[in-house]
Order: C-alpha cells, then sequence, then structure tokens
C-alpha cells in the first residue's frame, strides 16, 4: 500500500494519500486548497490517479482542496450525509464503503466536532478527523458541535477499535504524527472522564478563541459544489420533470454514473445503463459503448448520478469527444427522488 502523511503547517491539518499499488487509484484525505499543486505533483511522481477526495468534515480553520482537485482532476467529492456544503459528488453514511481499486475505506459517523464529522477505517488504521486528536479531541463549541455526542463517538465507537489500531488525526499541533487506540485510552487527558456528563462539563469550559480562519473557511467550505448552471446554460441539462417526460422512449440512453452500492441503497431510474464514473474515460472515444450509443446507433445520452455533480462532468467530458447528444439530469436522483420520479431496486 503506498501510504503518505502531508502536513500544511499554516493549519496544523495532515492530509492522507493512499492508494493499493504504484501506477493505481488513489484517494485522498482531507486536503487543504493551498497545498493541491503539491499534491498533484507528488501524484504524478507517484504515477496514481486521483479517483476520489475526501473530507472528514467541513474545516473551519482551512479551505478544502476538495473543489480544487475535482477541477483539476476531475475526482469524485466525499463527504458525510449530514455535511451542509453545497454539493459533493457522492454523500456517504454509518456503514457505507469508500472503495478504490484495491482499497477499502469503512465509513463511521462520529459526530461531536461537527454534527458532519466521519471517521474512515482502513485495515489496522483508523483516520480520526477532529474527533479524537493525538491526547486531545476536537473542540466542540460550533458547527452544531455536542460534547456528549463526541463522548459517545469516542468512547462507543473509537475505543472500541482493537488497542493496536493506529489512529491517524487531521489536525495536531504538537509535532505528534500517530497514535493508537490503547494509548490514546491510557494517555488522552480528555478521556480520563468518568461519565459523559463529566466530559460535557470538560468541553463546555475550555474557552478557546475561534480558529483565525473561520469566517473564510466555512463559507467558503460550503461552496465546494461544481457550477452546474454553467452546464445548463450550454443547453446541456435537463430538468426532473423533462427527464421523467422522456423517460422510456426508445431514442435515449440513461447512464446512471454510481457505484454498486449508491444504487443499492437509493435504487435506479427503470431501464437505465450502469456505467460507473470512473470508467467513463474509456467509453467515451471511438470503440467505447457510449461512442457506439450516440455515434453509431443515433442516442441521446443522458447521464445522471447522485446529485448531478458527477454527470455534470461526464457531460462536458462526452460533449467534448464529440458526443452532441449528451446531457445528464440536473440534481441527479436526489432530485429525481424529491420529483416522485420512478424509482427500481
Ligand atoms: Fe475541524
Amino acid at each position: 500500500m503506498i501510504f503518505r502523511q502531508l502536513f500544511d503547517s499554516t493549519s496544523g491539518t495532515y492530509t492522507y494519500l493512499l492508494a493499493s499499488r504504484p501506477g493505481g487509484e488513489a484517494l485522498i484525505i482531507d486536503p487543504v486548497l493551498e497545498k493541491v499543486d503539491r499534491y498533484l505533483q507528488l501524484i504524478r511522481e507517484l504515477d496514481l490517479k486521483l479517483v476520489k477526495a475526501v473530507d472528514t468534515h467541513l474545516h473551519a480553520d482551512h479551505i478544502t482542496g476538495l473543489g480544487a482537485l475535482r477541477d483539476r482532476t476531475h475526482c469524485i467529492t466525499v463527504m458525510g450525509e449530514q455535511t451542509h456544503a453545497d454539493i459533493v459528488s457522492m454523500r456517504v453514511a454509518e456503514g457505507d464503503r469508500v472503495e478504490i481499486e484495491g482499497l477499502r475505506l469503512d465509513v463511521l459517523y462520529t459526530p461531536g466536532h461537527t454534527d458532519d464529522s466521519y471517521s474512515f477505517l482502513l485495515l489496522d488504521r483508523v483516520f480520526t478527523g477532529d474527533t479524537l486528536l493525538i491526547r486531545g479531541t476536537g473542540r466542540t463549541d460550533f458547527q452544531n458541535g455536542d460534547p456528549r455526542a463526541q463522548y459517545d463517538s469516542i468512547f462507543n465507537k473509537l475505543l472500541k477499535l482493537p488497542d493496536a489500531t493506529l489512529v491517524y488525526p487531521a489536525h495536531d499541533y504538537k509535532g505528534d504524527t500517530v497514535s493508537t487506540i490503547g494509548e490514546e485510552k491510557l494517555f488522552n487527558p480528555r478521556l480520563k472522564v468518568k461519565s459523559m456528563d463529566e466530559y460535557a462539563e470538560l468541553m463546555n469550559n475550555l474557552k478557546l478563541p475561534n480558529p483565525k480562519m473561520m469566517d473564510v473557511a466555512v463559507p467558503a467550505n460550503m461552496r465546494v459544489g461544481l457550477h452546474q448552471e454553467e452546464v445548463a446554460r450550454k443547453g446541456w441539462a435537463l430538468t426532473v420533470a423533462d427527464a421523467i417526460a422522456l423517460s422510456g422512449k426508445p431514442d435515449l440512453a440513461l447512464i446512471d454514473l454510481r457505484e454498486k452500492n449508491e444504487r443499492k441503497k437509493h435504487g435506479v431510474i427503470p431501464g437505465s445503463l450502469h456505467l460507473p464514473y470512473p470508467q467513463l474515460p474509456a467509453e467515451i472515444g471511438p470503440g467505447g459503448i457510449l461512442h457506439e450509443l450516440a455515434a453509431a446507433s443515433g442516442k441521446r445520452l443522458v447521464f445522471y448520478c447522485a446529485f448531478g455533480e458527477r454527470s455534470a462532468m461526464a457531460v462536458q467530458a462526452a460533449q467534448d469527444a464529440g458526443l452532441k447528444t449528451a446531457c445528464h439530469i440536473a440534481g441527479g436522483i436526489d432530485a429525481w427522488k424529491k420529483a416522485s420520479g420512478p424509482l427500481a431496486h
């Protein structure tokens, strides 16, 4: 496995780059905007292909690199379903998996620092965001933070992992890089409490100043979504109502870009083909399925995904490849469901 821990000294943020092999797919956790060039350079040097960028929560102390990485690599952006960020390509919940070639992260919902805080378990290690830090825990006094929820996340979820599990947090301000669950149980001063009430009392009296970047970072991080209006302005977007009216027509090819798990969980539009977004580049050129459907069979390509992010990127790629009938369903399956469009399970 390729595993890199990168550091942004301005915000004290750790960013993690993961891949199963050189030349393979990569995933990044908690990227910082100012460091995006550095990440992309390293990704090139290691001959990796970035396919997913994940934030453990909506950060208040730095601007996320999610949007910039998405724009420059066409990767899928991932956050928890509670997130207040406008649109991310994929939203996950407790029990879901975030997968790339050769690696699987199990998703743990660990609210408390914020209500959209998640941890990600990968084999012998857990990425704890700001829920559990090394000899500390993330503050709970803003962004819908809740010390009682955090107590529950830490004591009833993270500390239940095997003692040898490595702990990789989103931040450190003292120079520590990694810990273990066993070590934190023994030595984390915040965890030396006898009850949830005592923990809440401790956390409610920290009297910390707000992060310097907070007023800039929080609003910026809530707007990582692609500008789907741009795609609509070019005439490449169908409203859900248009799409419902058109569905079932023989000259239409509906293409679902989501992953297997998302399809299972949220259902599919009847009659649609499945082509996971990462496989798109191989299928839009001559000889590819989409090229055949559009160019040879004259079908109108209608992409859809969870929220319209992946499908907006797919439309652009297909149009660039000369497939002029390509469009997408604005808002994705989320909007489709809200409009009571038919679903198959
Ligand atoms: Fe945070």
